[in-house]
């Protein structure tokens, strides 16, 4: 896999995207994984889904598609989520994600951690995004952006895309907020969205979900001896639930390269004075996944 950077910057730097999607991800991964991240020293972005965790309406996906069937069961996703987040939105009601958890959001901040915007309503999006009105994806922007404002007292400067999708009316409307950068894709490289102008840095190198473990750890420790500039995409749900011992052991793996652990917006900083290319977005099935991301 080619990396981040351009032949320029020769640097290794790995930033660290950390996605919340689900109620129990938030409550029980995210203090999980502060306390492996300060043993490590490292700081990463996380990715917050503010409003209801309808994680349940996956099971309706299951019977509408075989590969995401198939990817629950390898993954194991009963034991990764749990029964209880299997049913919300259905059977149960939907508690809210990062709103039910306000000092949990300060605690990440106080670590030195940065907090951006992922969602309102995660499952909803990834599920029914293009058959959703230009209304609809305004509500949920607002509705998620008000609730981030709320919870970290300013505004967001990013905005990361549930499971990687979007589409050019989605890049429109974050135009409205005063976000500085997108990491909205697994593209190999970053780059400058043509419809927003927006710096795009994207999660470029596997994550376990996609790898299932120990497999993913090696993987990714052979990816990173090439050298350069890499995001890693981790979920709460999982690094920071039944999978943390692969996890620490990945930072164990990292702590012994030469690569230099950095926030999202610093490594925006760096990609600043490079010229990026820009170019529209595409929609990709990559490995291990079970729906198209954008690339
Ligand atoms: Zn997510």
């Amino acid at each position: 896999m080619r990396n981040l950077s351009g032949p320029s910057n020769r640097r290794n730097i790995l930033g660290l995207k950390i996605d919340v999607d689900t109620y129990l991800g938030m409550k029980q991964g995210v203090p999980r994984l502060l306390t492996i991240l300060s043993r490590f020293g490292f700081q990463a972005t996380f990715y917050l889904s503010m409003g209801p965790d309808a994680s349940g309406r996956a099971i309706l996906q299951l019977i509408k598609n075989p590969r995401f069937l198939k990817k629950m069961l390898r993954t194991n996703a009963g034991r990764l989520y749990g029964i209880k987040t299997a049913l919300y939105g259905t059977l149960l009601p939907s508690p809210m994600i990062a709103l039910s958890f306000p000092e949990l959001v300060k605690q990440i901040i106080s670590a030195g951690h940065e907090v951006e915007f992922h969602a309102w309503d995660h499952r909803r999006w990834q599920d029914e995004l293009y058959r959703r009105s230009v209304e609809w994806i305004e509500d949920w922007f607002e509705k998620g952006v008000q609730a981030y404002r709320t919870l970290v007292k300013k505004d967001p400067s990013s905005f990361g895309a549930p499971s990687w999708v979007i589409d050019d009316r989605v890049l429109e409307i974050v135009q409205k907020y005063p976000f500085r950068y997108l990491s909205c894709t697994r593209a190999k490289k970053p780059f400058i969205h043509e419809i927003s102008g927006l710096m795009e840095i994207p999660s470029n190198l596997p994550c376990f979900e996609e790898m299932g473990v120990p497999r993913g750890v090696s993987t990714i420790l052979q990816i990173l001896k090439d050298g350069g500039m890499y995001v890693l995409p981790v979920h709460a749900e999982a690094e920071g639930g039944i999978w943390d011992k692969y996890f620490i052991e990945l930072c164990e793996g990292v702590r012994s390269t030469d690569f230099q652990i950095l926030p999202l917006s610093k490594i925006q900083a760096l990609l600043k004075s490079e010229p990026l290319p820009v170019r529209k977005h595409r929609m990709e099935l990559l490995p291990g996944r079970s729906a198209p991301c954008a690339v």
